[in-house]
């Protein structure tokens, strides 16, 4: 199956949303900056409130990504804790009935999201405890995305055990509540990755694998899809026609 790469808006997503639990992906929601390396980690907040408005007006229940219920629903997921998730998607949300989770990486609370500098990124803030505990007080949920974003299968296996484990108990430590989800730094995961995060006590974990969730799935394993602004791609093949006919 040729699968859509990116989601933008609902309509090429119907017919495949239909067939289970759907899970979107989003990192910052704010606007992408001039000269940006990486362009899909960012969504204009005037979008993600057109994504969500869609969704919402559509009938769609946003839900946990554990929840596998059958009703129409969908599992809105934001990874590494962007303080502009806070400033610019939670206000949205909080407009449409929806909660989110976030999956916060626990040696970088309050600090910047410095991994990405590593790759040709840029680093941006990421929430604070305070910001974080305002962030569930609007009715969103936190999960784990280890300590310090590595990419889990090219490290060792105890340091990935460690990253996976301890990444889980600092949260608990800190906020009070059981860490049940997690998703895959950077959706770097193999068969042994995904067992050590088994064995740790997660319930569920999110990679970047694209697809639509059905009962079947297996949790450690579960698709999502990354959403951003539109590409441009029909309007590139409309160009092209146009350079062609003139
Ligand atoms: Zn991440």
């Amino acid at each position: 199956m040729n699968l859509p790469k990116y989601y933008s808006a609902l309509n090429p997503f119907r017919r495949y949303f239909q067939d289970g639990l759907p899970i979107l992906c989003y990192h910052k929601t704010e606007p992408v900056p001039a000269g940006a390396r990486i362009k899909g980690l960012y969504l204009d907040p005037g979008l993600f409130q057109q994504q969500i408005r869609e969704l919402a007006e559509d009938g769609f229940a946003f839900v946990s990504p554990g929840l596998m219920s059958g009703a129409k629903a969908v599992a809105i997921t934001f990874d590494d804790g962007f303080v502009s998730n806070l400033h610019a998607a939670v206000p949205v949300m909080s407009g449409f009935g929806c909660r989110a989770i976030n999956y916060l990486v626990a040696d970088r609370i309050g600090k910047t999201s410095d991994w990405e500098s590593a790759e040709g990124g840029e680093a941006r803030p990421l929430m604070d405890e305070p910001q974080i505990r305002e962030w569930m007080a609007a009715g969103n949920w936190i999960g784990a995305h280890t300590c310090t974003h590595p990419r889990l299968s090219r490290i060792p296996r105890d340091r990935a055990r460690e990253e996976i484990v301890a990444g889980k108990k600092k949260l608990e430590d800190r906020f009070g509540l059981p860490i049940e989800h997690f998703a895959y730094p950077f959706g770097d995961y193999d068969d042994a990755v995904a067992d050590l995060v088994r064995e740790a006590g997660f319930k569920t974990a999110c990679t970047m694998d694209r697809g639509v969730n059905a009962r079947g799935t297996d949790p450690f394993r579960l698709r999502r899809w990354t959403a951003r602004y539109a590409t441009r791609t029909i309007g590139a093949l409309f160009q092209r026609w146009l350079g062609i006919r003139s």
